[in-house]
Formats: C-alpha cells, sequence, structure tokens
C-alpha cells in the first residue's frame, strides 16, 4: 500500500507526520529517507506531536538513538548519518528497539539496509524546485 501525499509548507509536513504519529502502533517500524534539508527533521516533529511528546525533538547529533518516553508509546528517533559500521547498531542493542514495544523512527535508514525489519513503513520525501521552493513529495509506502 502506498500514499503520496503533495505539501507547499514546514507547516503541513508537521501535520502530516502528526497525523502519522497519532496512528502509530505499538512495534511499528518507519524509516525515512530524503536529501539534506528536504524536512526530515520537521517531519519527524510532526509524528512526536502525534505521539503526544511535549518535548523539542531535533536529530539525535552524538547518539544514534534518542529515546522520548513521554508520549502516548515510547519513541526511538535513530539518525544513522554518521554511523561508521552496521556494528555500532548491534552495539546499541538495536533488535531491543525494532521490535519492541514502542516506534521506531530512522532517518537514513538507507544506510543500514540489510539490518531492517521486512514489515516495515518507507517515507520518502523529494523536492521538485519545478512546483516552488516549498513544495515536497511525501511518499508512504507499507512494505511487508
Ligand atoms: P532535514 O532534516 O531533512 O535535513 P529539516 O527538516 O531540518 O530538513 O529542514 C527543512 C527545511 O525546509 C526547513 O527550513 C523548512 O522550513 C523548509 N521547508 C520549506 N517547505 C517545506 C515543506 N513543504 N515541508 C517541510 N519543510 C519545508
Ligand atoms: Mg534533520
Amino acid at each position: 500500500m502506498s500514499r503520496i501525499v503533495e505539501t507547499n509548507s514546514p507547516e503541513e509536513t508537521f501535520a502530516l507526520g502528526e497525523e502519522l504519529g497519532r496512528q502509530a502502533e505499538a512495534g511499528d517500524v518507519y524509516t525515512l529517507i530524503g536529501d539534506l534539508g528536504v524536512g526530515k527533521t520537521v517531519f519527524t516533529q510532526g509524528v512526536a506531536r502525534g505521539l503526544g511528546i511535549e518535548e523539542p525533538v531535533s536529530s539525535p547529533t552524538f547518539t544514534i538513538v534518542q529515546v522520548y518516553e513521554e508520549g502516548r508509546l515510547p519513541f526511538y528517533h535513530f539518525d544513522v548519518y554518521r554511523i561508521g559500521d552496521i556494528e555500532e547498531m548491534d552495539e546499541i542493542g538495536y533488535e531491543d528497539y525494532f521490535y519492541g514495544d514502542g516506534v521506531s523512527f530512522i532517518e537514513w535508514a538507507n544506510l543500514i539496509q540489510d539490518i531492517l525489519p521486512e514489515k516495515r513503513t518507507r517515507i520518502q520525501i523529494e523536492k521538485d524546485l519545478e512546483k516552488g521552493f516549498d513544495y515536497r513529495k511525501i511518499t508512504i509506502e507499507e512494505l511487508e
């Protein structure tokens, strides 16, 4: 199942993330791909809000995963952009997150392709400058 949403402002992208966060279920894994500056953080902040997380969510810069416990479900926010070796994922015990009772959200997931669960939701954000500077095409695809 695949869904495409076009947005024209950060607020619209946030709102889509929020909708997803409200619908997320325990054990869900989402991957998020898109170039720098495309809106991954904006989207993720929406997801966090949808889960009922009030504290500000930014990309985890010094750790691979940031855990938020205050929402409706635990939220595991991964940013694997700086990962050197896939073994770093073993070291943090990624399976406890991916196959646990929270919601995993993985930015730059293409860098850890080999260890992603088959069952996951893939989100891709793309620009199209011909359609305007603030235009984003967001594709949400459920994989089994
Ligand atoms: P990333 O995390 O992918 O590097 P950010 O979310 O940090 O990107 O930044 C996205 C930037 O693009 C923000 O400055 C935001 O205001 C801007 N922007 C403009 N239009 C949109 C849109 N439709 N959706 C999301 N962000 C947008
Ligand atoms: Mg970011």
